[in-house]
């Protein structure tokens, strides 16, 4: 591993970390208790993998052809980091975009609202209106759903991404997997601020946190299989019916 490569992965990482520590949104606020986190070495390893893969797509095209790429790597590394990163963002921006359009089509009172979460301070997208059980599950899903979609839709679109020079879609890959855990882990260890994601869509659905963090972790942790294994079928269509498993209490 190249110095370059070293520092593009620690930016990779750190970005992605930061990114998805703002995926936390929706409920209307009541306290709960707040726990620490606890380790999830096995999905962390998978989350690092992927966001180091994303590290590697150096060289690319739309990043690279500035003069001097030849003579400057160190440049190119940092560049395709820059994009990697940037495809995080539009992750993000997938997610509370997800939100914000639900809270747009149901006519909420939205706002940003600071909140912190394992020493971390971010933001949440809020709102002031009181919800029936239906509408709150959908403002608390709509943003794991949007990046669902999106990664559904790039690993669809370009089963072997792995093998392409494409550092966006592998930064806002990596925001989806990254996110996925964050949730699933947050979910089943019931730790966060008050206004997670998981916590809304429980509470909304009066059924288990456990149950919702296990729900949003399995697509996250196929998704970052289907990267590597491109060809394996039964991952790719699990992680479809996993990410449907998702809509389920809309039927109810
Ligand atoms: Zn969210």
């Amino acid at each position: 591993m190249t110095g370059c490569q070293a520092r593009c992965i620690a930016v990779v990482v750190t970005g992605c970390t930061t990114l998805s520590a703002p995926g936390y949104a929706q409920i209307s606020t009541r306290g709960t208790g707040v726990s620490e986190p606890e380790p999830v070495s096995q999905t962390v390893r998978l989350v690092v993998e992927v966001t180091r893969e994303a590290g590697k797509s150096a060289g690319h095209p739309w990043l690279a052809r500035g003069a001097g790429r030849q003579g400057n790597p160190s440049g190119r590394g940092l560049c395709s980091a820059c994009g990697v990163l940037a495809g995080a963002g539009l992750g993000l921006a997938a997610h509370e975009g997800g939100h914000l359009v639900a809270n747009w089509m149901l006519g909420t009172d939205v706002y940003v609202k600071k909140v912190e979460g394992g020493g971390l301070p971010f933001f949440a997208i809020a709102h002031r209106d009181e919800l029936s059980r239906r509408r709150e599950f959908i403002v608390s899903s709509a943003g794991l759903w949007a990046q669902a979609a999106t990664a559904e839709w790039l690993l669809t679109r370009t089963p072997r991404l792995r093998s392409k020079r494409a550092a966006l879609s592998k930064g806002l890959l990596a925001f989806h997997v990254a996110t996925s855990v964050l949730y699933g882990a947050a979910g089943l260890g019931a730790f966060g601020p008050p206004e997670r994601d998981t916590r809304g869509m429980a509470v909304a659905m009066g059924g288990s946190e456990r149950l919702v963090g296990a729900v949003l972790l399995t697509p996250g942790i196929l998704d970052a299989y289907r990267y590597f294994y491109p060809s394996a079928t039964w991952a790719r269509w699990v992680s479809r019916l996993s990410k449907m498993a998702m809509l389920i209490p809309l039927l109810r």
